[in-house]
């Protein structure tokens, strides 16, 4: 049975490696075709002009120049008929050499999935991977080959508004969903239908923007840039990840897309990435403003030498690179790496046998109107919310409430749900497909109940017209379920916000309803962690809800009446105010550490506020409770060859079934160089019924302790370790010592 198991996979590798050299054959017979100018074709991206769908609408310059083979890849083309269009005009050319379509498909298609930060709440990797899948589905059938995703940059900022298409602050959290993104998105191979080529973004340390101003410089030792931010980047090249897009940063100095250090020695050569590497928006043609580079051809120069295959939007590869080649100052064999490596994924997409291989209208006629896709999306919508807090048992509601006042400007919405970095279909009428908070608590409430609703105020703006009509409904309700936050526009690429409190008046509002002594619940709706200190203190219940996509409304409803139990858990730091940014839970500690959150003299904290944040990382309550107890290690000694089993009791000791993510925190005492106070180093997430209890185990390996030494070497020094298990990293329940022995 072993041999015939062992023959197979040999048998399987040996056709796959076959296949591959095929492919390589295919690509170098091609590429002996090519004149450079239609090389140079294969590197030059250009995005659609206006519409995303339905016929031609690109200039007539630049569609001449797909006929003319000068055009490798288009994006912001979507939908079978839209692609056929293009792909028909590439099919002109005179090698026929078909065009790769990319869109930024970061949650979701057409059934929209909550914002990857939300999705990154539930902690959740088969359900997060689920949501890629679904997502490629429905794109590939629309004619999609390629996703600018899985944004896998580390967000340690909240100002900075693009951690909402992240999976927050951690570097082991956030490699593991960058993991399952990829796998989600490309599913088994390149080349079966329903898979997109994953575009891993965005190469690298953009989310340590100075100051959390999107674009910025990013400044960061190389110790902080292997241990914090690649991580994620290289998890996702484990799981295949076909494309790297660079970023608009530069880090210390060099912009991201002229990094060879990045592209050339750590992607290409260390991490030996055969896949290509797509530039930022026009992040080429930004070098010049960086002042970096003298002009555009210089631009292109140190783009190419650098390792950037492809040029989105600069136009500097097209009208630049000829001329360099001519000049000798780009060989050609750089050309070539930079074709191969895009030719060699068209092949593996199977475009050259069909180049409207994905565009077909009656598989995507299916594919997004499957019902099965709107399931997943309300799973992961329920799995995303964190319930933050819960006083006096006020959720979950009671199905018998006679009068519901559902209060604030988030309430009636449609799109904002979608949040942002959403897909918007023209024939989709959105009004329709998606389930607002409105709807959705109408349709799980019975007849019995009343239904009240009051707009209280707009959420930006000081205009308090409407406080009065709010608090007047408020009154005549049982409870008030109050849905204030940010608008969805006001996070994502480009909105960074130096303020992150409760934008206007809301937080006004909030204080108007709570005055009328009914019970409130406050869902906060936002693309990152924000600021509501007074609304945190005095409201009995809070729910944070972010935006959840297409089935907002139904698992928001099934959250607030307890036919889901929350079980999201926070995966970034909320602060108390703005001046403790950027915050963290894996900070190391000072020689003056603070022995309780009061003591100011004398150790590293403010006068004027404590240290601790508002919410900490991985942190989320449920309808029921968990107990930690009966923690047991294998061995409180491990040679680097052997492992250390850690057990401990998890009782659900409420009235109802829940999941607990319970989280592993390994503490390094001392080393060559200062270590976190903790870090996440393993989860799990777990379900159990009321009154039910289970034995849960860990295994500790050399793995687990290794980090990047003081010469930058990744490995386990000998020494003392704490292993801690929590609910969250400032809820730690359960804690020993062991010994990793030489
Ligand atoms: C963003 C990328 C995105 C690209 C294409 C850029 O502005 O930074 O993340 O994929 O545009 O839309």
């Amino acid at each position: 049975m072993k041999k015939i198991t062992t023959l197979t996979l040999l048998m399987v590798s040996l056709f796959a490696a076959a296949q591959q050299e095929t492919i390589d054959q295919k690509v170098n017979a091609l590429l002996k075709k090519m004149t450079l100018e239609e090389k140079i074709g294969q590197l030059n991206q250009y995005s659609n002009d206006n519409s995303i769908t339905g016929p031609i609408t690109i200039n007539p310059n630049k569609q001449a120049e797909i006929k003319n083979g000068l055009v490798g890849s288009m994006l912001n083309v979507t939908g079978a008929e839209s692609t056929k269009n293009y792909q028909k005009l590439a099919m002109q050319s005179r090698l026929k050499i078909p065009m790769l379509f990319g869109q930024d498909v970061i949650h979701g298609y057409k059934t929209t999935f909550p914002i990857p930060l939300a999705e990154a709440a539930s902690w959740d990797l088969a359900a997060i991977e689920l949501a890629a899948r679904v997502a490629a589905t429905e794109a590939s059938a629309s004619g999609i080959h390629w996703t600018f995703a899985p944004m896998v940059d580390i967000g340690r900022d909240p100002r900075w508004g693009r951690v909402m298409e992240g999976a927050g602050e951690d570097t082991y959290l956030g490699s593991k969903i960058a993991y399952a993104r990829v796998k989600g998105f490309q599913g088994n191979k390149l080349g079966d239908l329903n898979s997109v080529m994953a575009c891993v973004k965005h190469f690298a340390a953009y989310g340590a923007a100075v100051g959390g101003r999107d674009y910025n410089s990013v400044d960061m030792s190389e110790r902080m840039l292997w241990e914090t931010y690649l991580p994620p980047f290289k998890a996702a090249l484990d799981a295949g990840a076909a494309t790297f897009m660079n970023s608009f940063n530069d880090l210390n100095g060099i912009p991201a897309t002229a990094n060879a250090h990045l592209q050339r020695d750590i992607l290409k050569g260390k991490w030996n990435f055969q896949g290509f590497v797509v530039s930022d928006w026009g992040s080429i043609g930004e070098m010049v403003a960086h002042g970096y580079s003298k002009d555009l051809k210089s631009a292109a120069l140190a783009a190419i030498t650098a390792g950037s295959d492809m040029d989105m939007e600069s136009i500097a590869y097209k009208n630049h690179l000829a001329e360099l080649v001519k000049e000798s100052k780009v060989s050609i064999d750089l050309v070539d790496d930079a074709v191969e490596r895009i030719l060699r994924k068209k092949f593996e997409l199977g475009l050259f046998e069909d180049p409207y291989k994905y565009s077909d209208q009656k598989r995507a006629d299916k594919a997004l109107n499957d019902p099965e896709n709107r399931k997943a999306a309300l799973d992961m919508a329920q799995k995303s919310i964190v319930l933050l807090k819960n006083e006096n048992q006020t959720l979950p509601l009671s199905k018998n409430l006679k009068t519901i006042a559902f209060i604030g400007p988030m309430v009636k919405e449609y799109k904002e749900n979608m949040g942002f970095w959403s897909v918007e279909l023209p024939n989709v009428d959105y009004d329709k497909w998606i389930v607002s908070q409105w709807d959705g608590l109408q349709n799980k409430v019975g007849k019995n109940t009343k239904l009240l609703y009051a707009k209280g105020c707009e959420v930006e703006g000081d205009n308090k017209d409407g406080f009065a009509e709010a608090v007047a409904t408020a009154k005549q309700a049982d409870v008030v379920i109050l849905s204030i936050g940010e608008k969805r526009d006001m996070s994502g690429e480009a909105k960074s916000r130096s303020d992150l409190h409760l934008p206007g008046v809301q937080e006004d509002l909030v204080k108007a309803i709570q005055a009328t002594g009914k019970p409130v619940v406050v869902l906060v709706n936002a693309g990152r962690p924000l600021i509501f200190n007074w609304t945190a203190d005095n409201v009995p219940a809070i729910v944070y809800t972010w935006w959840l996509g297409t089935e907002a409304g139904t698992a928001i409803a099934n959250v607030l009446f307890g036919d889901y139990n929350p079980s999201g858990k926070l995966p970034m730091t909320f602060p108390r105010e703005i001046g403790q940014i950027p915050i963290y839970y894996n900070h190391f500690s000072t020689g003056r550490p603070a022995k309780d959150e009061d003591s100011k003299n004398y150790v590293s904290a403010y006068i004027d506020l404590k240290n601790s944040p508002k919410f900490p990382f991985g942190y989320g309550l449920s309808y029921t409770k968990f107990n930690y107890s009966d923690l047991k290690l294998s061995s409180t000694k491990m040679k680097s060859n052997e492992t250390i089993k850690v057990s401990f009791q998890l009782s659900n000791v409420g009235k109802v079934a829940g999941e607990e993510v319970v989280q592993l925190y390994l503490k390094d005492k001392f080393g060559s160089v200062v270590r976190p106070v903790l870090e996440l180093r393993d989860f799990q997430k777990i379900k159990l019924n009321a009154g039910e209890s289970k034995t849960i185990e860990f295994t500790i390996d050399k793995e687990k302790l290794s980090f990047y030494n003081n010469k930058l070497e990744w490995t386990a020094e000998p020494g003392d370790f704490e292993v801690m298990i929590g609910a969250s990293s400032a809820d730690i329940k359960l804690k020993s010592d062991f010994e990793l022995v030489q």
